[in-house]
């Protein structure tokens, strides 16, 4: 099981952190060590001052594929749950400002909580627009639909899968809306796909 994440595939938050808009989604990946599930709680880390929370939709593969045409990627994705991209936002800007990759901002232990549940992608009349948000003690932050996304999830899948054989139960972390920001010790966060709570993670 690998875990592919994209990049700035929101209009709004690519403007709030004052990045370019992509010709082509920006990929990166987190190892299986990154995961976190049972809403199991987020510890703080020791090498961060500024870890962020990012909501997004979460897809689970179904079936293995390489060079999966676009019209037919959509038959690609077996579910979706949702998950928090976490982010050393500091140790990232270091990164981005020296143009090296982001894998420690990114990738770091319990870096991506994901829920539990997963819907089946059956159970969505429509792959475009899907309403998810997230609250951090109760507050609403982030509200996003997949209308607003710049690459589809089939887009999106087809080009991952140029580049790499997709497996049956990889995840992909498919951005985030506007509204990232900072955790604190003692936050509790909650995501939700439309109105159901899928996942809780403390911030301890
Ligand atoms: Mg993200």
């Amino acid at each position: 099981m690998r875990i592919f994440a994209v990049g700035r595939n929101y209009v709004e938050h690519i403007r709030e952190l004052n990045n370019e808009r992509p010709d082509e989604p920006v990929i990166f990946t987190k190892p299986d060590t990154a995961l976190l599930r049972n809403n199991q709680p987020f510890y703080y880390p020791d090498f961060s001052h500024d870890i962020h929370y990012e909501a997004e939709l979460v897809l689970r593969i179904g079936k293995n594929g390489k060079n999966i045409p676009e019209q037919f990627a959509a038959s690609y994705i077996e579910s979706i749950g949702i998950g928090i991209d976490f982010t050393a936002r500091d140790l990232q800007q270091k990164a981005k400002d020296k143009g090296l990759p982001w894998d420690i901002a990114k990738g770091f232990d319990g870096s991506a909580p994901v829920s539990d549940k997963f819907i089946p992608v059956n159970n969505f009349p429509d792959l475009s627009n899907i309403n998810f948000r997230l609250t951090l003690n109760g507050e609403a932050r982030q509200e996003g639909n997949t209308g607003l996304m710049i690459f589809s999830f089939a887009y999106i899948i087809s080009y991952l899968s140029k580049f790499f054989t997709l497996r049956q139960g990889d995840l992909i972390f498919t951005g985030t809306p506007k509204g990232v920001g900072p955790v604190v010790p003692g936050n509790v966060l909650h995501a939700f796909i439309e109105n159901e709570k899928l996942l809780e993670v403390e911030v301890r």
